[in-house]
Formats: C-alpha cells, sequence, structure tokens
C-alpha cells in the first residue's frame, strides 16, 4: 500500500512528490517517460535554469527526489485506476489512499504538411518559450485557429517583422484593424505546406521564408485515465481539453488529485512545478485532515 501514488513523473508529478517525499510519506511515481517537451532542445523560462536541456532538468529533479527513503520509482505506464469502495483508490492493482494525476498532455497540430517535423524546433507554440531565441527574425502565425490572434498581437514585443498567415480564414474587422495597429502583416491565401528551415509554400505557389512559425495547439490529456476514472474534463478557449480541479488542486473524484498540464488551461514548466507543489501539499493536508 501507498499512501500516494503520483502518475507521471515529469516536472509536475516530481513536484508533487518531493513534497511528500519530506513528508516521510510513503509514495510511488510511475512515470511513462514520455514528456510533452521532448521535441525541444532548450527550455527557457524557468528561474535559475534558463535554457535548460529539458531532459536534464527532469533528471535532476528525479535524482533529487529519489535521495528521500520513502519514494519508490516505477517506469511504465498506468493502464487502470479504479476507485474501492472506501473510496480509495486501485492503481494497476496498487492499492492508494490517495492519487495525484501529472500525466501531462499531447499535442494536436494542425493538419499542414511539413509541421509535425519541425515540431519543437523551427514550429513553435509558445512566444515566451522559444520568441526570444528568434533573434528579432521574421515570425509566421499560423492562423489555423482562431485565437492565433493573440500570440500574432503578442509576437510583436520579440522585436521581427510578423506576418499573420490566415491561411484562407476570415478575419473579424475589430481583429484585423488591431493586428495592423501593431504592425502585423496579414497573408489571406492558404498554406500548402512547409519546407526548409520554416518556409511557408503558399497554394498560389509563393514562398514566404521565417525564422520560426508559431502554431496554436489543441492540447489533450495525454492518458485517458482521468476520463475513465469519472473525473469531470474541462474546455478551454482552444477547444483542447483538461481535467477539472479545485483550487487545492483536487478533482472532482474523492482523493483524486491533478497538477500539471494536464490540469491547466495554460501551462509551462514554472506553472507545472508549481501546480505538483499545491497538489502534493494538498494530498498530504487531505491524509492528515480526514475524519
Ligand atoms: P509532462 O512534462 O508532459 O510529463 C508528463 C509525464 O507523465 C510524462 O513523462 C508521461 O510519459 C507521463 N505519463 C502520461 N501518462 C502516463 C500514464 N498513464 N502512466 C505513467 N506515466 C504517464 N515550457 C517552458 O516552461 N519552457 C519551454 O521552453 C518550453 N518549451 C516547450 C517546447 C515544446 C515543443 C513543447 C511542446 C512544450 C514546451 N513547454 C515549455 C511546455 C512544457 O513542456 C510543459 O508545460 C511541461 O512539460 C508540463 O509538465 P508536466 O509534468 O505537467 O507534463
Ligand atoms: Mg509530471
Amino acid at each position: 500500500m501507498y499512501e500516494v501514488v503520483i502518475v507521471g513523473g515529469s516536472y509536475a508529478g516530481l513536484s508533487a512528490a518531493l513534497q511528500l517525499a519530506r513528508a516521510r510519506r510513503r509514495v510511488l511515481v510511475v512515470d511513462a517517460g514520455v514528456r510533452r517537451n521532448r521535441f525541444a532542445s532548450h527550455a527557457h523560462g524557468f528561474l535559475s535554469r534558463d535554457g535548460i536541456a529539458p531532459g536534464e532538468l527532469a533528471r535532476l529533479g528525479k535524482e533529487q527526489l529519489l535521495a528521500y527513503p520513502t519514494v519508490t520509482w516505477r517506469d511504465g505506464r498506468v493502464g487502470r485506476i479504479a476507485r474501492r469502495a472506501d473510496d480509495t483508490l486501485e492503481v494497476d492493482g496498487e492499492h492508494a489512499l490517495r492519487v495525484i494525476l501529472a500525466t501531462g498532455v499531447r499535442d494536436d497540430l494542425p493538419a499542414i504538411p511539413g509541421l509535425a517535423e519541425r515540431w519543437g524546433d523551427s514550429v513553435f507554440h509558445c512566444p515566451y518559450c522559444h520568441g526570444y531565441e528568434l533573434d528579432r527574425g521574421a515570425v509566421g502565425v499560423l492562423g489555423t485557429h482562431p485565437m492565433a490572434e493573440h500570440p500574432a498581437l503578442l509576437l510583436v514585443d520579440w522585436g521581427g517583422p510578423v506576418t499573420y498567415l490566415a491561411h484562407g480564414h476570415a478575419i473579424a474587422d475589430d481583429a484585423r484593424a488591431h493586428l495592423l495597429r501593431r504592425g502585423v502583416a496579414i497573408e489571406a491565401a492558404r498554406i500548402a505546406d512547409v519546407r526548409d528551415r520554416a518556409t511557408v509554400v503558399l497554394d498560389d505557389g509563393r514562398q514566404l521564408a521565417f525564422a520560426g512559425l508559431l502554431a496554436v495547439t489543441q492540447t489533450h490529456p495525454s492518458s485517458p485515465v482521468a476520463a475513465e476514472l469519472g473525473c469531470a474534463i474541462a474546455t478551454g478557449p482552444t477547444g483542447g481539453t483538461y481535467i477539472q480541479t479545485d483550487a487545492m488542486k483536487q478533482t472532482t473524484v474523492p482523493n483524486v488529485f491533478a497538477a500539471g498540464d494536464a490540469a491547466m488551461m495554460m501551462a509551462s514548466i514554472p506553472l507545472a512545478v508549481a501546480d505538483g507543489v499545491m497538489a502534493g501539499a494538498s494530498a498530504h493536508r487531505s491524509l492528515v485532515m480526514a475524519r
């Protein structure tokens, strides 16, 4: 029996486990090892670790966590979590008083040929994570989602010319005026494919070369366990989904908590780490305060 089983051992899961390990609680972390940022060579924006390799950050976190004697680590993918009659949980046959879901999300990319191969390199989704590295080069924002107008407006501050590639979609008059006021160029034509580093080939044959391309992705929890367990799932502004929690990271299923990208509308490493702290502390409090 474990007091807490944590599903997912990346930034959010490690961070939750650390709080519990320091309270000397018996914790099992099960991790499939498929982080969302595995496509990127550098991670930016995490205080004191700016520019670190994503895998190195996870490795350091794991090494420090495993120094605590009450932590058990298991490589693998949790397939099934079941509720027991007393509202504790069964995680692939392992009895757990509490569960924290830190399974991360998967990114569904727009269906444009050439994007997937460049994902995490010259195609990115977060201005704060990768905008600076464009070094004021030209950036194209793929207008494959209405929300893409927002990063197009923001990216102007990173200093390079910004083009909103509407991909044949209509742009509302006020959005068009705002983009133009910010100095964003608008290209109406549909995109055929992406080549070379970040060259967009339009349907009419013209080619536009950029230093990088921003794509808004739809994200969904990378594991079905939360939904199968009956946790309420919320829908965010991009149409992506995430596990619904309260401010203490408790899901709608008793004794099940969730943290990180899988349980947030907008996410990054520092936010996932903070969310993990909250879920870990919250699961710990619930063990103590239960009557
Ligand atoms: P993840 O890191 O995705 O980890 C989830 C873990 O759970 C994985 O190891 C997975 O295998 C495991 N798992 C899933 N299901 C199961 C299961 N059923 N059983 C066991 N284990 C399971 N953020 C930044 O702050 N800075 C950046 O520079 C940055 N760059 C990025 C670049 C790219 C290309 C992408 C896509 C994202 C980037 N991000 C960046 C965002 C960052 O990757 C996420 O916010 C962060 O990884 C979220 O951490 P997490 O622990 O919630 O989930
Ligand atoms: Mg995690």
